[in-house]
């Protein structure tokens, strides 16, 4: 049974009474309006942990000043239905004024990493999302948090967060879910018009040509930026935010690619911003 909850108060007594039964929690955070993103995550979490709770909140203070905050897609139900059928254990389903009473003096600030990539365009983003995050930590107390590694630079900022302020939780990140075209799964996939729907496959379509670079031995990471480049511009619906080739850790770019990369791309249609990456590691690199 999927018990749901809409107070701090009720999900920190279900937690207490968890954590007193010795079970294990782990957490999926999101903001509804579930895919098969969020399902497989939701998955590995009913492998890994004794219970799931799913926390369903649209944060406020991860939206721009202009963004989509009011608009964002929500289906409670149809998500609630979904939850059920994998057998989550618990939805936190709080509303704005349950997360935050009061006008917040505290947040975290998470310096540099936050302000590269997506920072660039939404430069208060990260601030809200690991703020929300460390509020949900301390809510829910997982042993374990599922996040999707179709946003990265959200990832690796948790993972930062979680050692650098020694929260007890472990961070899991699992691999990005793709339509049968290869665009990335999103919520904000609904947004986009059939034509756009059609040219979105170039975010994939420009990683896909980054990997062949890199693995038919260019390391040249500007070259292999500019080339994706071209590629997103070619497009007439798509309006290039970024495409760069990063080091996974600092997301910082580099000259010569040696190691580990992660390549990124934000890419506008319209009012729609859709985001994709994929990591290339050394190893993969020398399979050619
Ligand atoms: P959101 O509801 O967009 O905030 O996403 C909630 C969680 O689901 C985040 O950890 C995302 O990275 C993850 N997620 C979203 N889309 C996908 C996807 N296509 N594949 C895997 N994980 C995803």
């Amino acid at each position: 049974m999927t018990v749901v909850f809409d107070t701090i108060f009720a999900a920190g007594q279900w937690v207490q009474t968890e954590r007193a039964g010795g079970k294990t929690i782990g957490l999926v955070p999101t903001m509804g309006f579930l895919h098969e993103g969020h399902l497989s995550l939701v998955r590995r979490a009913r492998q890994r942990c004794d219970r799931v709770a799913v926390s369903i909140f649209v944060n406020p203070m991860q939206f721009v000043p202009g963004e989509d905050f009011e608009q964002y897609p929500r289906a409670f139900d149809r998500d609630l239905s979904l939850l059920e059928r994998e057998g989550v254990h618990a939805v936190f389903h709080p509303d704005v004024k349950e997360m935050y009473p009061l006008q917040p003096v505290t947040s975290i600030c998470i310096g540099k990493l936050g302000e590269l990539l997506c920072g660039g365009s939404r430069p208060s983003h990260f601030r809200g999302i690991a703020t929300v995050v460390a509020k949900l930590f301390h809510i829910l107390q997982p042993d374990r948090a599922f996040f999707g590694q179709k946003d990265a630079q959200q990832a690796i900022i948790v993972q930062k967060m979680v050692w650098d302020l020694h929260f007890p939780v472990k961070i899991e990140i699992c691999p990005t879910v793709r339509e049968a075209d290869g665009l990335a799964m999103s919520s904000r996939n609904v947004y986009l018009s059939p034509h756009d729907r059609a040219e979105a496959t170039i975010l994939y379509r420009s990683l896909q040509h980054a990997e062949n670079l890199i693995r038919s031995g260019i390391s040249n990471a500007s070259r292999i930026e500019q080339e994706m480049q071209e590629m997103i511009r070619a497009v007439a619906a798509a309006e290039l935010d970024y495409a760069r080739v990063v080091d996974p850790e600092s997301l910082e770019g580099m000259r010569q690619i040696d190691g580990n990369v992660l390549v990124a791309v934000a890419v506008r249609f319209g009012k729609t911003r859709l985001i994709d990456n994929m990591m290339i590691t050394a190893e993969k690199r020398e399979r050619k």
